[in-house]
């Protein structure tokens, strides 16, 4: 599960980021709108938690402009105002849950693994490039219409990096997200076996990419 943070005050998002982690949830921090709004954009997360006041702009906007644009990951908001009122504006803009400030940990956990549970019926599955397919729910994989049969370690690197098409990711981050889903050994060369192997068994040509003294990535030519 892969959580964003949106919080301005440098000492609760850190805070709030290890908690998260200590949880097993992989976890980003943006302290900003803008920040927040790139990443957003950028990456598919399993759920967002906003702070309504941020220096360069609100959480409630930012809320309504990824609704706007169809993106229908769940949001809990998080504020210190505490008026009846701002629940029902934060479910109305499509916010999912409204949690104030202070919270106890152990509350903000359980609605976090409520907000998680919750299908989204919205949120597509099938992640494509070219002639592949992967089906996150499923967990099927198909080239050209016939099924590919992957390792778990095989398909969630292949899922990832489908998820953040054209976006280098680092030994580094592929190696961790393996290691945190399987509590598998780290091995420094775990993932290049991995995409060696994923090289062999989808054979398309310029199918990952690989990016010297960096990682890997999948570039989406359209
Ligand atoms: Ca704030």
């Amino acid at each position: 599960m892969y959580l964003l943070i949106v919080e301005d005050e440098k000492a609760v998002a850190d805070q709030l980021k290890e908690l998260l982690e200590q949880e097993l949830y992989r976890c980003e921090v943006a302290y900003n709108y803008r920040e927040a709004l790139d990443l957003i954009d950028e990456k598919r997360f399993d759920l967002v938690l906003l702070d309504w006041n941020l220096p360069d702009g609100d959480g409630l906007s930012l809320l309504s402009l990824m609704r706007e644009e169809s993106v229908a990951t769940p949001v809990l908001m998080l504020s210190a105002n505490t008026e009846i009122d701002d629940r029902v504006t934060v479910l109305d803009a499509g916010g999912d849950d409204y949690l104030c400030k202070p919270y106890s940990n152990i509350e903000l956990l359980a609605r976090i693994r409520a907000l998680l549970r919750r299908e989204t019926p919205q949120k597509s599955t099938r992640l494509c490039i070219g002639p592949l397919t992967l089906d996150t729910k499923s967990r099927e994989v198909l080239l050209s219409g016939t099924p590919v049969k992957l390792s778990l370690s095989e398909f969630d690197l292949l899922e990832i990096l489908l998820q953040n098409k054209n976006i280098v990711l680092t030994r580094y981050q592929l190696n961790d997200h393996l290691c945190r889903d399987y509590s598998g050994i780290k091995q420094s060369n775990l993932v290049d076996v991995h995409i060696k192997n994923l090289r062999k068994k989808i054979a398309l040509d310029d199918f990952i990419t690989t990016v010297r003294g960096v990682g890997y990535t999948i570039k989406d030519s359209n």
